[in-house]
């Protein structure tokens, strides 16, 4: 049964009126399916106005799993001695590169670990040969970094920069992420926001210890820092993490977390992730049809791809090829040609 006060708080997050972390608790925690079904078609709405029909495609190439940090959650964690680590050679990326736009893909993500190896010179080398040789825009997500570097990726022609703050919860941050503050995080986004960076952030679902007022917090976060881009995902335990045995974050939990943000923000990117397609086969779609505008199709070499093993299921993730475009055009969407830049909406 769907109740008024339901409607009536998605009713006014759509038109506007600032959510408190009380009511975005409300709106999380419904365990009512036509509810829920409610949340996620005014989300499909407010995409359909602020961002259209097209679905962007970034293409991701992940050219190092080394990892210097030790995330809790993550395969690549430096303590992993089951990974086998590889690293991409320049021409190895710079080829990978030339593949995406000659498959047609306007923009690619250049991800990694932390990985020292890929200093700032090497990583601005790069870019000015990808740029040098194609049009492509281009997005870094290799972690924290001193300001310098990214001041001197940005001189060099990078575009975008993903760094996704996971969770805003002070403790769950620095339980997950040893040695490291949210605060720094929280620093590094706004260094990206000050060079004239596109930026990316986001969060992962079903953290262990992760509640709603986490998740509220989260949401509240990607108001006010007003990112282009939020990556909206479920955790998945990783065998070889400390974390292994955990629960899953929920495909539904996960789709509530996007319909909401698509409402709040309105004309921010927002992916279909990799993982909610890894929990259900229809995720993606799913994803879709609640906000999403996004997909990000993994590019990386079939040789390297294998290892970069974040959460199990990742790498055996087709690369998507038609079925990407079946599924596109099977919600009455069309996949974009263009870059994909934020286009901020007349209408806010
Ligand atoms: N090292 C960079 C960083 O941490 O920002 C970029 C690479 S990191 C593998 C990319 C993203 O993977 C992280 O931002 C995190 O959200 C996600 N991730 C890591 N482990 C995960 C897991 N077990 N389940 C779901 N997502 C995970
Ligand atoms: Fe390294 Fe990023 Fe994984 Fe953390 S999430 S272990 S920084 S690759």
């Amino acid at each position: 049964m769907v109740r008024d006060e339901y409607l009536v708080k998605i009713r006014s997050a759509r038109e506007g009126q600032k959510l408190s972390s009380e009511d975005i608790r409300f709106l999380l925690s419904t365990s009512e399916r036509e509810e829920e079904i409610a949340l996620f078609e005014a989300a499909d709405a407010v995409r359909k106005v602020y961002v259209g029909d097209e679905v962007y495609l970034r293409g991701i190439v992940e050219f190092s799993n080394c990892c210097a940090q030790n995330c809790l959650y993550c395969g690549l964690r430096r303590d992993n001695r089951a990974l086998v680590r590889y690293r991409m050679s320049s021409a190895e990326i710079i080829a990978a590169a030339k593949n995406a736009r000659s498959q047609g893909f306007g923009t690619i993500i250049l991800q990694s670990g932390e990985d020292p190896w890929f200093s700032r010179e090497r990583i601005v080398d790069l870019i000015r040969a990808i740029k040098e040789e194609t049009d492509l825009t281009i997005t870094l997500s290799v972690g924290e970094r001193p300001y310098a570097d990214y001041l001197a990726w940005k001189k060099a022609g990078a575009d975008r920069y993903l760094l996704k703050h996971e969770t805003t919860s002070p403790n769950l941050f620095r339980g997950l992420r040893p040695g490291r503050e949210l605060g720094e995080r929280l620093e590094a986004l706004r260094w990206l926001r000050d060079l004239a960076y596109e930026v990316g952030s986001g969060n992962m679902v079903g953290l262990p210890g992760q509640t709603d007022e986490d998740l509220a917090g989260d949401i509240q976060a990607f108001i006010q820092y007003d990112f282009d881009m939020i990556g909206i995902g479920p955790f998945i335990a990783h065998p070889h993490t400390p974390l292994a045995g955990a629960a899953n974050g929920r495909l539904n939990r996960t789709l509530r977390v996007l319909a909401i943000t698509r409402i709040v923000t309105r004309d921010t990117n927002l992916p279909a992730t990799t993982a909610a397609g890894v929990l259900d086969p229809k995720g993606r779609r799913l994803a879709l049809s609640a906000g999403a505008n996004v997909i990000m199709p993994d590019i990386t070499p079939p040789l390297y791809r294998q290892h970069y093993q974040i959460y199990p299921g990742k790498a055996q993730t087709p690369a998507d090829g038609h079925g990407l475009a079946e599924m596109v055009s099977s919600l009455g969407r069309r996949i974009s040609q263009g870059p994909g830049s934020r286009v901020r909406s007349q209408y806010i």
